[in-house]
């Protein structure tokens, strides 16, 4: 019997009305949320995904404040913006979007933003507050997928959690968050990556998969046991010349077969894409209502 979907969108679109009501209460008091978005550079990948949140940003009220830059500009130039955005009082988060051209440091951008407005949760004071089990703002795409996770009743404490890849931005801080003494939390993690022996061991004996590989067909049905939660947090753009554009998406995860086999899946697109901007957008409104608890 074919697995349940778990419907990214429909759970992200339920999450942003809760959000809208929060930003319209927030504006009764004078406070109208602002996410800055700094995009340097022509990558079309990245200038679809700055759409992409502009929009949702618009969506639930939150004012985005859009500056797309000069590749040429330079690293003193970009701190400097940041540094303006820093000292906004109508700013309350602070996007720099990855990647950056070469000839600037990625580390010395991230760490020049306040971690008061780091709404990506990329600030080493940020991830030290994570691991550590603090409040701080988590990183989105892994905190989308435990909202997910939460929405769709899946039990975590005591799980046994495999997570394919460990990159800063998914497979670490995911495992970090999963492996907290929190009602969040609570599971049993266990991270692979290439260097992993018998990657189909680990994942056979897991009660919940998560793909973060960026290479499809990484996870197929024969490496689960019937009954797994499959996320697939994946996205690779794989020729297709029945479409238009040339090119369809898939995630990392043999979607059709396995999900005979797993109890809940998420499918690409429409998973953990509609998640990872609705926890920028939760970000943003959670750093507004603690600037508006000061004022
Ligand atoms: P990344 O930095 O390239 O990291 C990939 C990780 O997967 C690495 O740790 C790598 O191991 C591991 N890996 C690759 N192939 C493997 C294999 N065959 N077996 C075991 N481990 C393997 O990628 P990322 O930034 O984490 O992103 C992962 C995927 O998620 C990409 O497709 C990306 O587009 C997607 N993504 C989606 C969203 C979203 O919102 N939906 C957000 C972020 C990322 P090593 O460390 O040993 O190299």
């Amino acid at each position: 019997m074919a697995g349940k979907l778990i419907d990214g969108k429909a759970i992200a679109k339920s999450m942003r009305e809760q959000l809208k009501s929060r930003v319209a209460k927030l504006k009764k008091q004078g406070v109208t949320p602002g996410l800055a978005v700094i995009l340097v550079g022509d990558d079309p990948a990245s200038h679809s995904y700055v759409r992409a949140k502009e929009r949702a940003c618009e969506n639930v009220g939150i004012y985005s404040d859009d500056n797309r830059v000069d590749a040429g500009i330079t690293q003193q130039e970009l701190l400097e913006m940041i540094e303006d955005k820093n000292n906004d009082p109508k700013i309350n988060g602070i996007l720099v979007q990855l990647p950056l051209p070469e000839h600037i440091d990625e580390t010395a951008v991230l760490l020049a933003i306040s971690p008061e407005k780091d709404v990506d949760g990329f600030h080493p004071i940020n991830i030290g507050k994570m691991v550590a089990g603090k409040k701080s703002f988590l990183p989105c795409t892994p905190h989308g997928v435990v909202q997910m996770l939460l929405h769709s009743d899946v039990t975590l404490e005591g799980a046994d959690v495999v997570i394919v890849g460990r990159s800063n931005i998914v497979g670490k801080p995911l495992a970090n968050m999963l492996i907290q003494k929190a009602p969040t939390g609570n599971a049993t993690v266990t991270v692979c990556h290439t260097r992993t022996k018998k990657l189909s061991e680990h994942t056979h004996r897991a009660d919940i998969v998560i793909a973060a590989a960026g290479k499809p067909n990484t996870v197929t049905a024969d490496m689960i046991k019937s009954g797994t939660v499959v996320i697939d947090v994946g996205v690779n753009r794989i020729d297709d010349t029945s479409r238009e554009r040339g090119y369809r998406l898939v995630g990392d995860v043999d979607f059709e077969k396995v999900k005979e086999k797993a109890s809940m899946i998420t499918p690409v697109p429409g998973g953990v894409g509609p998640m990872t901007i609705t926890m920028l957008l939760y970000n943003t409104v959670e750093s507004a209502e603690s600037f508006s608890a000061k004022t």
